[in-house]
C-alpha cells in the first residue's frame, strides 16, 4: 500500500454509500412517519409540529417535502424521526464494506465533508450496518465538516478552510468524491483528489483527469 498523503478527507454519498440511501431510504422513511407525527410521545417533536403553525400540519409537512423546500423547522423534525429510526433500528447506514473495513484499519485520520448536516453525519456513522449488528465508526473519525462549517463542496475556499482546520499542508490530504465538480475544487486548493466510482453512481464524464477509486482497499 502506497501512502502518499497524511489524512483522508471523505464525501459519503456516492463515495463511502450508495447514491441512493438518502432518496431511497432516508426521504421515504420520514414520509411514513409523518401521519403518526401529530400523536408522537417525543415532547421536542410536538413543539416543533406547533412552530408551523397550521390546521393541518401532517399535509404541511408533505407539501413541503415534495416541493423540496429548504424549510429549517422541517430540517430539524427529519433529524428527529430520523435519530428516532437508526435508535430504534429501523434504519442503518449502508456504508460499503470496503470503506468500513478502512476506516476501522487505517492509521490516518479521518475526516467527513458532506453537504448533510454534521449532526446527520454523525447519526449515519453512529448507525452503520455491519454483519453483526450496527458498527459506530464515530470513534475512527476525526471530525466533520458541512455547508455551515466549511462552506459550498464545488468552492475552493473551502477546501482551504478545512485544511487549515485539520493543520495540515493541502498537498498532505487526499479527497475522494463521485463529484468532478467537488474535486476540481479542492485540486483548485492544492489538496489531492480521487474519484470514486460506485454502482448506481451518475456517470461522470471526468475525461482521465483524476485517478479512479472503486475500492478503498486499493487506497
Ligand atoms: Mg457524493
Amino acid at each position: 500500500m502506497t501512502a502518499n498523503f497524511s489524512a483522508l478527507l471523505l464525501d459519503i454519498e456516492g463515495t463511502v454509500c450508495p447514491i441512493s440511501f438518502v432518496k431511497e431510504t432516508l426521504f421515504p422513511y420520514f414520509l411514513q412517519q409523518a401521519d403518526s407525527l401529530p400523536h408522537s410521545k417525543d415532547l421536542h417533536i410536538r413543539s416543533l409540529l406547533q412552530k408551523f403553525e397550521v390546521d393541518d400540519v401532517v399535509a404541511h409537512i408533505r407539501s413541503l417535502v415534495s416541493q423540496d423546500i429548504k424549510d429549517p423547522v422541517l430540517k430539524e423534525l427529519q433529524g428527529l424521526v430520523w435519530l428516532n429510526g437508526y435508535a430504534s433500528g429501523e434504519i442503518t447506514a449502508p456504508v460499503y464494506t470496503d470503506a468500513i473495513n478502512y476506516i476501522q484499519t487505517t492509521e490516518k485520520p479521518v475526516y467527513i465533508y458532506s453537504s448533510g448536516s454534521v449532526k446527520a453525519q454523525k447519526l449515519l456513522f453512529q448507525y452503520v450496518a455491519g454483519d453483526q449488528g450496527t458498527i459506530d465508526l464515530r470513534p475512527k473519525l476525526q471530525n466533520y465538516y458541512d455547508i455551515n462549517t466549511s462552506g459550498t463542496k464545488t468552492n475552493s475556499q473551502s477546501y482551504m478552510k478545512i485544511a487549515n482546520d485539520i493543520g495540515l499542508p493541502p498537498a498532505e490530504i487526499l479527497f475522494l468524491s463521485d463529484n468532478s465538480l467537488e474535486l476540481d475544487a479542492a485540486k483548485d486548493a492544492g489538496l489531492q483528489v480521487k474519484l470514486v466510482i460506485r454502482p448506481g453512481n451518475a456517470p461522470v464524464d471526468y475525461q482521465g483527469k483524476y485517478d479512479i477509486v472503486t475500492n478503498f482497499n486499493v487506497l
